[in-house]
């Protein structure tokens, strides 16, 4: 057979596989009009007239593009400017840009560790954090969700020289918080650094919108990644520390090293969302508002909610076929939800993840509210 009949024929079965399994994924354009529950621009950034504004002034200054690497030329004032106010907001003595939250993760673990560490990561931990440690060559643990008794157990048994521990802020696929304060403390205990990734988080959560961290300094959590493409309704993300922390991954960060600066249109529309965020916060309490009545809403029909108070509210549906079915009928109504099933999330545990936004209405609410009760009794007409 043909070298690349070959290769063709194992890349047909693996499909076959996911159809035979019946995890075919479909892209589907996001048209205008459709009632988005799905995304994750928490606070409505991403169309908010100010930061589409500073975007295109970004882009006509500095710009449509960086034109090259931090460390050759493409490290322009509007970056420095951008990772001044990303570690002021954060508390942290310095943060450093990247050009999204997946490199970002990676960089972090492979500059970080080594074969001589030991990663110890939630079961329930980004792709991104579980790659970056694939890469970093360091043996990985993964503990019990949200457990700090299993967390310990790995820990104490580990002999390895340096230790490295790794949490969501707040879990992508269920919204539930990571207990930082017992996370920080165990760390300690254990001489474990502490990596939080509060993509979900920032913007959103806290007093001030900083995230699940606000009130933990860097000797808490060292090491702070946030990113840009969530609440804050740009693109990137950042890690923030302490200047050695910094210095070390503009050093040895091949994701932050080999790859072309984020445009800086996009740090300029960043720099006025992130202002947003620290001088407005009827946006965060907007949202708080739709998470609350949203909830109301859904109990009072009996739906299946996670316990969750962030704007990720799964309804936890379990199976795939109905996840998949409820998630249909919606979109024949124009709503747009997430419906996840594995692998991105354990076997039997599938969902709708409906997200809220400050930019919906209650009008909106009502509409996916209605939606969802005609789901429920369409199957109680027609069980499967
Ligand atoms: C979305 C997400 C990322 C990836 O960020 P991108 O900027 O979209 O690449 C990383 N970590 C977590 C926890 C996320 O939810």
């Amino acid at each position: 057979m043909p070298v690349s009949e070959a290769w063709l024929q194992r890349l047909a079965s693996a499909r076959q596989q996911r159809v035979d399994h019946q995890r075919w994924r479909h892209r589907q354009v996001n048209t205008l009009g459709t009632l988005d529950f799905a995304g994750n621009d928490y606070l409505g950034l991403a169309h908010n007239p100010r930061v589409q504004a500073a975007q295109a002034e970004g882009a006509r200054r500095f710009g449509a593009g960086a034109g090259a690497s931090h460390l050759v030329s493409g490290h322009l004032e509007v970056h420095d400017a951008l990772e001044d106010a990303l570690a002021e907001w954060t508390g942290r003595q310095r943060a450093l840009l990247f050009s999204t939250g997946y490199m970002a993760n990676l960089g972090v673990l492979q500059a970080l560790a080594d074969s001589n560490t030991a990663i110890f990561q939630d079961r329930l931990n980004h792709a991104s954090l579980l790659d970056g440690a694939v890469l970093s060559g360091a043996r990985s643990r993964r503990f019990h969700h949200r457990d700090s008794a299993d967390l310990e157990r790995l820990l104490a048994r580990s002999s390895a020289p340096h230790k490295l521990v790794v949490s969501d802020g707040v879990f992508s696929m269920d919204g539930d918080v990571a207990d930082i304060a017992t996370l920080a403390h165990v760390s300690q205990q254990h001489n474990a650094w502490l990596m939080i990734d509060d993509a979900h988080g920032l913007g959103v959560l806290g007093a001030n919108g900083s995230g699940c961290v606000e009130g933990f300094d860097s000797q808490a959590v060292p090491i702070l990644v946030g990113t840009l493409g969530k609440a804050l309704g740009t693109a990137g993300a950042f890690v923030a520390g302490d200047a050695a922390l910094i210095e070390h991954l503009i050093q040895f960060a091949r994701s932050y090293i080999y790859t072309t600066a984020q445009p800086p249109s996009i740090a300029a529309a960043t720099l006025e969302a992130l202002a947003i965020v620290q001088r407005e916060p009827e946006h965060r309490q907007r949202l708080q508002r739709h998470i609350s009545y949203f909830r109301q809403q859904a109990q009072a029909l009996g739906l299946p909610l996670a316990d969750s108070h962030t704007p990720i509210q799964p309804l936890l549906l379990g199976n795939e076929p109905r996840t998949m079915a409820w998630a249909a009928k919606l979109a024949q109504r124009g709503i747009h939800v997430g419906a996840i099933r594995p692998p991105t999330v354990p076997n039997g545990a599938a969902r709708l993840r409906i997200t809220l936004s400050a930019r919906h209405k209650p009008e909106d609410i009502d509409r996916l509210i209605e939606g969802l009760s005609a789901c429920q009794r369409e199957e109680a007409a027609c069980p499967a």
